[in-house]
């Protein structure tokens, strides 16, 4: 399938999500690397996003909760190209109400190719990437071959 590039400018537009067991890491992930974070536009679940903006203070654009429909909301953003890199510290040892969710989600995020860190190392050489500080052009395979696939149209 031939490739197609988009951008994600050196303003990003970060969501961050944390599963409950998770939101002191976030936490703390989000305090130490406050000044970073407040370069670019920031996005959060629900209870995540009131977590950062009663501990922190950071002016963050609220979706639903998680369970409620947050993480579907995050993805259609990566969809629409909305939201260009995710944060997303799920938590693998407590099953979820909503863990289709999550792996819609996750899947998502790596459909359209969007940087995604799923645990606090990852996150750390994300945030400290020199990428950060300019465009960047991710590399997401030209879709217009799958949509113009050929299911069994009469000739
Ligand atoms: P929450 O949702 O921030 O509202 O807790 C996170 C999640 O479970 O996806």
């Amino acid at each position: 399938m031939p490739n197609t590039r988009i951008s994600i400018p050196k303003l990003k537009r970060i969501a961050l999500v944390a599963h409950d067991n998770k939101k002191r890491d976030l936490l703390e992930w989000a305090k130490y690397n406050r000044n970073l974070l407040e370069r670019h536009e920031i996005y959060a679940t629900g209870t995540t996003g009131e977590t950062l903006l009663r501990e922190l203070g950071l002016d963050i654009i609220r979706l639903q909760s998680g369970p409620l429909g947050g993480d579907q909301q995050i993805g259609s953003k990566i969809v629409s190209n909305e939201i260009n890199f995710l944060i997303f510290f799920w938590d693998p040892l407590e099953p979820q109400p909503h863990d289709p969710d999550v792996k819609a989600l996750l899947r998502m995020a790596v459909v359209w190719n969007i940087p995604i860190a799923c645990n606090r190392a990852t996150a750390d050489f994300m945030i400290s990437s020199p990428l950060m500080d300019g465009d960047y052009f991710r590399i997401v395979p030209d879709y217009e071959v799958y949509r113009s696939r050929n299911i069994g149209k009469s000739t």
